[in-house]
């Protein structure tokens, strides 16, 4: 009997409160008085100020899941096994607590006892100069010397932004070869998807400050995250993570909407996984207060959205849909996050409200997008004016990095530093003179928001984002 993606997370937070941790609940996806992050993209980040000695932890010893949004991921979506821009990381962290030592022997420990993992099939890394770590996976752990792998500063260096750093252990999963590119040189590190990383052990010593300065901390840190997803990947011995029990709920729904079998196709197979991870980022991004704007978090949450609306069009889904998907989402996740429940009507409102604007004008953007990309290939050049881009995004909807999407599709580009000072021209007039158009779409989000304003009063997340709007 195979462990569901629910059962995973359990099993994950009961095994470290087993060794003493407090769990916490999920932080918000909003970061809190922290300019350097857009979005929470790690179980640490909203745990810096721990990190830090700012403020007390209500333990020396917290285990979380949390909700995550990367969006530098965004173009490997569908395409790995492994990548979302939504995914949940399971975490243990020590502030000044344990260190090494304990961590390593009880990631062993979870890994291999309370999930049986083959010890044969696992494999480590370790920052090149850390004996230390070389030494408890080989003498404590017991982990021959062929299967702990040296890797540098990029692989196994660990920091975002400012903020508390220093080097990690990772652990991987070997798949096995038929899950591999093949080639000669594949092993641990390689990109492809046989030898896939699960987990990361950060040995926090440091505190990176605004200067780039890494300042030691007076007392190490650890900070952990497993991906869900992936664990449960690697645990139902299914191709991806798009086939985990809980996501390929969401994928077949998907699949059955547009009238297409997922697996199928590798093409609209893509479309399916880009839709389903996109829709549950989406979800949450808007329970956490985030609503769909030109700006900051509000800009991704619309990319998101809209790029996701065109995957839909390419499997045929010409109504509004992803507001549809919403009830599936909630009804697997819930049980972890029952704010998705009690906000479901809410959120459904805020897509709906969104795909209804963008259909007004996707088609005839799409329309003059293709006209674009005859227009130069019968030129023969490959690089679209800056304007032509910009009159994409102001008069059509189109986030400047779908349209390049689109382009590249057909192995071409737009002269970015055009399009950007068409913006900011565009802002510059929008500050002389407030513009009506915009004022419109204001008071339209603004009046979703009174329907269920209730449900939000001294919802802080909710409140910080406004100002986006
Ligand atoms: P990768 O090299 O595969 O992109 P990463 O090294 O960027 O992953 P970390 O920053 O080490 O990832 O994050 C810790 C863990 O979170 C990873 O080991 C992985 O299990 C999970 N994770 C990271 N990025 C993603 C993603 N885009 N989708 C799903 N899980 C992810
Ligand atoms: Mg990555
Ligand atoms: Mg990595
Ligand atoms: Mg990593």
């Amino acid at each position: 009997e195979k462990l569901g993606m629910n059962e995973i997370r359990e099993k994950y937070l009961s095994f470290f409160e087993s060794k003493g941790h407090l769990r916490l609940p999920s932080f918000s996806l909003v970061p809190k008085n922290d300019k350097s992050l857009l979005l929470i993209n790690a179980g640490m980040a909203p745990l810096k100020p721990y990190f830090t000695g700012k403020e007390i932890p209500p333990s020396r010893r917290v285990t979380t899941c949390q909700k995550c949004i990367r969006t530098p991921d965004i173009d490997r979506v569908g395409k790995t096994a492994r990548h979302g821009t939504f995914f949940e990381m399971l975490g243990n962290f020590s502030f000044g607590d344990y260190f090494k030592k304990e961590a390593i022997p009880w990631a062993w420990e979870f890994v291999t006892k309370v999930l049986e993992l083959p010890e044969d099939r696992l494999w480590v890394t370790i920052y090149e100069n850390d004996d230390e770590a070389f030494e408890i996976w080989n003498k404590v752990v017991g982990l021959p010397p062929e299967r702990i792998v040296r890797m540098g500063k990029e692989d196994n260096f660990w920091e975002i932004g400012t903020g508390p750093c220093g080097p990690c252990s990772e652990i991987y999963f070997d798949r096995g070869e038929d899950k591999g590119c093949g080639k000669p040189t594949c092993g641990v590190g390689c990109d492809c998807d046989r030898f896939i990383e699960f987990w990361n052990l950060v040995f926090t010593q440091f505190d990176k400050d605004a200067e780039g300065n890494y300042n030691p901390l007076p007392k190490p840190n650890i900070d952990t995250g497993m991906g869900l997803e992936r664990i449960a990947t690697i645990m139902q011995e299914v191709d991806s993570i798009f086939d985990v029990d809980v996501i390929r709920g969401i994928t077949d729904y998907v699949g059955k909407m547009a009238g297409v079998k997922y697996g199928a196709d590798k093409k609209s197979d893509v479309s399916l996984r880009v839709i389903t991870d996109h829709i549950r980022g989406v979800t949450f991004m808007i329970s956490d207060g985030i609503l769909p704007s030109n700006e900051g978090r509000g800009y991704v949450l619309r990319r998101l959205l809209r790029r996701a609306a065109r995957y839909g069009k390419l499997l045929g889904l010409d109504r509004p849909f992803l507001y549809d998907v919403v009830d599936v989402v909630v009804e697997h996740y819930k049980g972890a996050y029952p704010e998705i429940q009690e906000r479901k009507e809410y959120i459904k409102k805020v897509i709906k409200k969104e795909e209804e604007r963008f259909k007004e004008t996707i088609d005839q953007g799409l329309d003059i997008l293709d006209g674009y990309i005859n227009d130069l290939k019968a030129s023969g050049k490959n690089v679209l004016e800056g304007s032509k881009a910009f009159k994409l995004y102001d008069t059509y909807g189109f986030p400047i990095e779908l349209t390049k999407e689109i382009l590249s599709e057909s192995g071409m580009s737009v002269d970015e530093d055009g399009y950007q000072k068409e913006l900011e021209n565009q802002r510059l007039r929008a500050r002389s003179s407030r513009k009506e158009d915009n004022a419109l779409w204001e008071k339209d989000i603004y009046s979703t928001m009174k329907d269920i304003e209730t449900k939000f009063v001294g919802y802080e997340a909710f409140k910080s984002d406004a100002k986006v709007l």
